[in-house]
């Protein structure tokens, strides 16, 4: 969690702490005048800001996780080491977060050694409520609804005999989201009817709602990822088919990109071999797992290592042309308020129309 996150990322009443895995004394907190001492922990989500204090060999408790996010935090890998490995001065990949699944040894005589295995990370399906045991007296059940944020990003609901908190690390409320979420069964119970005042014994209660709220403060308007995705690509189609474009994007959370590139120009996008690794292991979007390679020669559509990239949109310094003479346009995510990204769309779609060259297309940026 971000700094500053109140209750020090605890989720009062419970004794179950989220997106922040910093040192275990600093740990606790007190509330119902007792200090409580985290029992759980609950991952929302890989973007670095929510994994303080994660890759601490000394971190030794459970996580809960989706399966996805349980697949990319293993595989993670910083991009210093990512490019020793692709420049292949180091064999082995050095992935941040192993240690937090050691499998057991197998011996020469056949048998296995557990010493100093383990398995931090405990993967839940979405919309399962599983139990889990807090201490002696405590246990509650939880819950995992997706965010729309990024892959393997989930909400969690946490109920128990204390009540019943909802924790929606990073999320994207769109039109359509916010839709489903009135349907979804298990968020559906704690919505009630504004009109009635009477209260029942049939509704539940929902305690609390842990919400993000950086973006609902900023006082512009946003407009939705789909929206932005189909203007980029619209410009996109401006430019003549010999044109290769660079997906200037580095954090998990623009796939929807990919997908509407593939869509509209029926392509496939090459990748590096890391995110390749990744979004190859997630099992919860096939379709973005088709319509990645990592055969560079085979589309002009590239999301490959920023500082690394393939040859086929390498450029010199500054240049806008490769040294075999095709024309590179990077895509660079951007904030603007809606109104600016509009007017951009505008003014962008009438250079190209015009015949200009443009070498940089801007991205209404979402996906932080
Ligand atoms: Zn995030
Ligand atoms: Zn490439």
């Amino acid at each position: 969690m971000p700094q500053g996150t109140p209750y020090h990322a605890f989720i009062p009443p419970y004794p179950i702490r989220v997106d922040d895995f910093t040192d275990p004394s600093s740990s606790t907190y007190t509330f119902s005048g007792r200090q409580k001492t985290a029992s759980l922990y609950l991952l929302t989500h890989t973007h670095t800001d929510h994994l303080m204090g994660l890759s601490a060999r000394s971190f030794g408790q459970t996580i809960v996780c989706s399966h996805d996010a349980k697949e990319m935090l293993l595989r993670h890998e910083v991009y210093a080491e990512r490019a020793l490995r692709d420049a292949e001065l180091r064999a082995e990949n050095v992935r941040t977060f192993a240690h937090l699944k050691v499998e057991p040894q197998r011996m020469e005589d056949g048998s296995v050694d557990y010493t100093g295995s383990r398995d931090l990370l405990r993967p839940t399906y979405t919309h399962i409520p599983t139990k889990f045991v807090l201490n002696d007296d405590e246990e509650v059940t939880i819950t995992l609804l997706d965010a729309n944020h990024c892959p393997g990003a989930v909400m969690f609901l946490v109920e128990g005999s204390k009540g019943s908190v909802l924790h929606t690390g990073d999320l994207r409320v769109e039109p359509w989201f916010l839709e489903s979420l009135k349907h979804n069964p298990f968020i559906q119970r704690y919505i009630r009817d504004s009109r009635s005042s009477s209260s029942t014994n049939v509704l539940p209660t929902l305690d609390a709602i842990h919400l993000d709220t950086a973006c609902l403060l900023n006082d512009y308007e946003v407009p939705p990822k789909a929206d932005a995705a189909v203007a980029l690509t619209s410009l996109m189609a401006l430019y003549p088919q010999s044109t290769r474009f660079f997906l200037n994007v580095w954090t998990w959370g623009y796939e929807d990109i990919y997908k509407e590139v593939a869509r509209k120009f029926d392509t496939k996008i090459h990748v590096d071999r890391y995110k390749h690794s990744v979004y190859a292991h997630i099992s919860g979007d096939p379709f973005l797992q088709s319509i990645i390679t990592k055969d560079e020669s085979s589309t002009r559509f590239h999301a490959c290592e920023r500082f690394e990239r393939c040859e086929h949109v390498r450029v010199n310094g500054r240049e806008s042309h490769t040294p075999s003479g095709h024309h590179v346009v990077y895509v660079n995510p951007v904030n603007m308020d809606i109104q600016t990204w509009q007017r951009y769309l505008e003014e962008t779609r009438e250079q190209l129309q015009k015949g200009k060259e443009v070498n940089v297309l801007k991205l209404k940026d979402y996906a932080a």
